[in-house]
């Protein structure tokens, strides 16, 4: 069995993939700092096994991430770990310089020092998996062909600059160092345990509030969804069967626009939730200002990791989308409680810990 390093464990998809590599016998070092995007909780049935542990690191510290993947020895890293919400970044940007970039850099010189001392047959299984996202190429407008690999970095905020950042200091540490990298560049992802800043959970948690569904600008923007476990088996495939140095977009083939994601949570509200046959959730929708800089459409070609590693995506966007609603209505109090955790932060003056 091998043993997997994940950054950002504790996280919405760092989650995921620790409870699907945990059903086997792999062992498995979980880092995450514990910022307000994360939640312990979601893999407490996972971190009581022997195999599994847990390590309370912020990455941008090399000190304490080197020592930690001295002592756990891993055959692979998968990094995840980043600030990862737009609007956030808009706000207050640093600590997605210092988690994305900083902490990249961190993570990496770390692994390559590790990567350096060990012997052959390690080297030749070691593996270093950036995990990032197809935002970092920008914004597709109107044209019709779809985000390359190839395609030239154009991002346009704080957050997507930060990945598109961290991207190629993996790509030139692989390069420079030999470290034997992958990059991928994942579409937007969703699923249950996904932080309620997010826009899929952020409306399905107004409308149950009965507050506004605040939709940005015309709420045109075109978006690939894939339903996170998707992105976990593409993940694991890259891991066995990618090409190191490689770059990887992952995407759901699935185009929608904002508005009518929102349209379909109010849809399936109205069906299974709504108390009278009066009111109705599409009242809730709202147009607001729209995010400065915003993308009107991302979508990515993937046939690169279909013909090099044998993957695509399997799941149906609307039947996982009323799974998700589901999961939120019948979870609510974990998205409280995760809320509630943030108020308090926020109280605090801590909105960025
Ligand atoms: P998330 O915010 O739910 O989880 C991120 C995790 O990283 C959190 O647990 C947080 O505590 C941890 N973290 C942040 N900075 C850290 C640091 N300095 N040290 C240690 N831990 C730190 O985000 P997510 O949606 O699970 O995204 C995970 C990764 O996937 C990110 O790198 C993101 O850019 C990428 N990605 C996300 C999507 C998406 O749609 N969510 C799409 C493509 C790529």
């Amino acid at each position: 069995m091998k043993k997997y390093l994940i950054t950002g464990g504790a996280g919405f998809i760092g989650s995921c993939l620790v409870k699907r590599l945990a059903k086997k016998l792999n062992h498995i070092c979980v880092v995450d700092k514990l910022s307000y995007s994360s939640n312990k909780s979601n893999i407490l049935p996972e971190l009581k096994k022997k195999n599994i542990q847990f390590r309370k690191i912020d990455i941008s510290n090399q000190k304490k991430t080197l020592k930690c993947i001295y002592n756990f020895k891993p055959d692979v890293i998968l990094h995840l770990a980043a600030e990862s919400h737009v609007d956030r970044s808009i706000d207050f940007n640093y600590p997605f310089i210092k988690s994305n970039i900083l902490g990249t850099h961190s993570i990496l010189e770390s692994a390559r020092c590790y990567f350096n001392n060990l012997n052959k047959t390690k080297k030749k299984i070691f593996r270093f998996i950036h995990v990032s996202t197809d935002e970092v190429y920008g914004d597709l407008g109107n044209k019709k062909i779809l985000f390359k690999e190839s395609t030239k970095f154009d991002p346009s905020s704080p957050y997507s600059a930060s990945k598109a950042s961290s991207d190629l200091l993996v790509k030139a540490w692989s390069k420079t160092y030999g470290i034997p990298a992958i990059v991928t560049n994942c579409s937007n992802n969703f699923g249950p345990f996904q932080h309620p800043e997010k826009l899929i959970p952020h409306m399905i948690i107004s409308a149950l509030s009965g507050k506004k569904l605040p939709i940005y600008g015309n709420g045109l923007q075109i978006r690939d969804w894939i339903y996170v476990e998707d992105h976990i088996s593409a993940l694991i495939r890259i891991c066995q069967k990618g090409k190191i140095g490689e770059t990887y977009n992952i995407g759901g083939n699935k185009q929608i626009r904002n508005i009518n994601i929102v349209k379909k949570i109010c849809l399936y509200l109205d069906k299974y939730y709504k108390k009278s046959k009066e009111e109705s959730f599409f009242k809730l929708i709202s147009y607001v200002k729209d995010r400065p800089a915003h993308d009107k459409h991302y979508a990515v070609n993937i046939q690169k990791i279909k013909s090099h590693v044998g993957w695509s995506p399997n799941i149906k966007f609307d039947k996982y989308l009323n799974y998700t609603i589901r999961w939120y209505l019948e979870n609510s109090n974990w998205w409280k409680k995760t809320l509630k955790k943030n108020y308090k932060l926020k109280r605090l003056g801590l909105k960025y810990d």
